[in-house]
């Protein structure tokens, strides 16, 4: 016997308008100093914007997190949030603002 409820989980909606263009786009800022090349950013970016940038150093010669697939980042902050030495920042950019002016 179905378990209740499992048909409207497996349901499709299809949205009634298409959705809205971006109005943002958005910056990685690496504070390369401060990293500590980790991983967990790259780990848990869920749209694979970052990697560990294997052919370079910091100044305490370790590997730093670079940016890869700009293009991919929808700006979810989870890179921000995870980060224990504060090291990556994102940044957003209004297009729409920019357009206007
Ligand atoms: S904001 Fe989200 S999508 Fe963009 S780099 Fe950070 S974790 Fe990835
Ligand atoms: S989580 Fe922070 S310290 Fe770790 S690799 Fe990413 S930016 Fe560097």
């Amino acid at each position: 016997m179905p378990r209740r409820g499992k048909k409207m989980l497996n349901s499709k909606r299809t949205p009634i308008l298409a959705p809205p263009p971006a109005q943002k786009e958005y910056q990685i800022k690496i504070v390369t100093e401060q990293c500590d090349g980790c991983e967990l950013c790259v780990e848990f970016c869920p749209c694979d914007v970052l990697e560990i940038d294997k052919e370079s150093f910091n100044s305490r010669m370790l590997h730093y997190a670079a940016v890869i697939d700009l293009d991919a980042c929808t700006g979810c902050r989870q890179c921000e949030r995870i980060c224990p030495s504060v090291s990556i920042f994102v940044l957003e950019k209004d297009i729409a603002q920019e357009d206007s002016s």
